[in-house]
């Protein structure tokens, strides 16, 4: 029988949630509604000493904002309750006693200077690595190197200790990521590793590996960066017994540099002026702000495109994808295994066209809130009008208000080229003229504004090209923009005469 796929993203709330985290999570979102699964969110909070405060809402904020909120985990309840580590931790001492008992782990009493010393004496001898491992251990303060009647006394004496695993040697450990094909480490590198800390917490391999057992997890995709840990992972699940039901694994290539050269990291946002985060997010202890995505009015359906093609592409030209057709398209055999070049523009590509299929009136709202903080009065009405014009022509909501200050304001300077070019005598008279046959006008529509024009030139037996850029340079104060028609019907009568009146005394 095939497994019913679940899927789980596991963050530590260590800080904002960088956007190569974003896209794991969209990709699980995305293969889990693809297979009817069931897409999961655990808070991996079992490290106290990295735990940041608000760092788990704005996790939950950014699953909403985007529209991919878990059918599981933390905030959203089921069966395997609870899903945050920190309140699991009788379930990990359980297990981690249970491969003490099957003699796959052992308690570890070493002082830092002990381990220090151990590291130091291994350098000297040149061992390739100064690890604790199965050589080293036997030199150590463990249960396995002291007789059972001292280590009681030592548990006894609340002495502090860890558990590790206790990895076999020259033992040829594998196993088949879904991206990368046959991943086969020998035992050899893998240390003893920590799996509960003398503070009683679990660590991250211990906790991760017995979660996605007891969650039954069918595969885990996450980023490259613990691939490093699969083999682990893999040995862990061997150790346990649960070899036969272990989870698929898919590590998802890192994100670079726009140039491709190296890691994408939080310094590249705030050197190139472009964000890593979805969200806004102030760091709690030093204050510092970093920019979100949302705030700088990227459109949640425009980064759920462009996340998704990084990393991922349909093998088709086709590039616009709504969450619902990315969910229909995703697979992960078509994952690269290369980096994805974190491409701003491409990202600003898409907000554009997104944006321009967001409805008049909902931008409308947007801009009547900077204009109510402007002190700037406009109808509903006019405000959706003059959206519809601009959105074709920006990048970002806000700009409708930064590029079409036009709409408000009397130009005060008008655009010197076109005035050098275009702004002559036979100009200022047609345009004149074209002021005065407006004013006879009743409700200025944009096609009465063309009519009127026409009959203008047509008097004066002159083509539109003589006079077009004049006109709006007069109206506008620029050489380019939205359809001026359309503009001066949304000026209305009264105000564009006023401004060509203005123009005509003024330049
Ligand atoms: N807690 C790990 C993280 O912060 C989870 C890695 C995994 O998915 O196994 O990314």
């Amino acid at each position: 029988m095939k497994k019913e796929v679940r899927v789980r993203f596991a963050p530590s709330p260590t800080g904002a949630l960088h956007i190569g985290g974003v896209r794991t999570a969209l990709y699980n979102y995305l293969f889990a509604k693809k297979n009817n699964g069931t897409f999961i969110l655990r808070i991996e909070d079992t490290d106290q000493t990295r735990y940041v405060p608000g760092a788990e809402e704005y996790i939950k904020e950014t699953f909403k904002w985007l529209g991919i909120e878990p059918d599981e985990g933390v905030g959203h309840g089921g069966p395997h309750a609870p899903y945050r580590q920190s309140e699991r931790k009788d379930i990990y001492l359980k297990y981690a006693q249970q491969l003490i008992d099957a003699g796959r782990a052992y308690y570890a009493f070493d002082t830092p200077e002990e381990l220090d010393a151990m590291r130091e004496r291994l350098k000297q001898a040149k061992a390739d690595n100064q690890v604790y491992d199965s050589l080293s251990r036997q030199t150590m303060r463990n249960s396995l190197t002291l007789d059972a009647d001292e280590v009681k006394q030592v548990i006894d004496q609340k002495v502090p200790y860890v558990i590790r695993l206790k990895v076999d040697r020259n033992q040829e450990i594998g196993l088949v990521d879904m991206i990368r094909g046959q991943v086969t480490v020998s035992s050899d590198h893998i240390d003893d590793k920590v799996l509960m800390k003398s503070d009683g917490m679990p660590t991250y391999h211990l906790a991760n590996v017995i979660d996605d057992h007891l969650m039954n997890i069918s595969h885990v995709i996450r980023g490259e960066e613990w691939l490093p840990s699969a083999p682990l992972h893999v040995l862990l699940y061997q150790y346990f017994g649960w070899a036969d039901s272990m989870p698929q694994f898919a590590h998802l290539p890192l994100l670079l540099k726009p140039d491709g050269n190296g890691k994408l990291s939080k310094r590249d946002g705030d050197k190139h002026g472009y964000p890593v985060f979805p969200l806004e997010w102030t760091d709690p202890t030093g204050g510092e702000k970093s920019m979100g995505f949302r705030e700088q009015g990227y459109l949640p359906e425009a980064i759920l495109n462009f996340l998704a093609f990084l990393g991922w592409n349909p093998g088709t030209e086709q590039e616009l994808f709504t969450l619902h057709e990315l969910v229909q398209h995703f697979s992960i055999e078509r994952i690269n295994k290369s980096g994805a070049k974190f491409d701003i523009e491409k990202g600003k590509w898409f907000n554009q066209q997104y944006l321009k299929n967001v409805p008049d009136t909902t931008l409308a709202s947007g801009l009547m809130t900077i204009l109510t903080r402007e002190n700037i009065s406009c109808s509903q009405e006019k405000a959706a009008a003059i959206c519809g014009l601009m959105k074709e022509r920006v990048t970002f909501p806000q700009e409708i208000w930064t590029t079409g200050q036009f709409f408000f304001f009397q130009p005060e300077a008008y655009d010197e080229k076109v005035i050098q070019k275009k702004w002559n005598e036979e100009a200022k008279t047609i345009i004149g003229d074209y002021a005065k046959a407006l004013s006879a006008a009743d409700t200025l529509t944009s096609d009465l504004a063309l009519s009127i024009l026409h009959d203008v030139l047509e008097r004066h037996g002159v083509g539109a090209g003589k006079v077009m850029q004049a006109l709006r340079v007069a109206i506008t104060g620029l050489a380019g923009g939205p359809d001026l028609m359309p503009v001066i019907a949304v000026l209305g009568k009264e105000e564009t005469i006023k401004r060509i009146e203005h123009a005509l005394k003024s330049i």
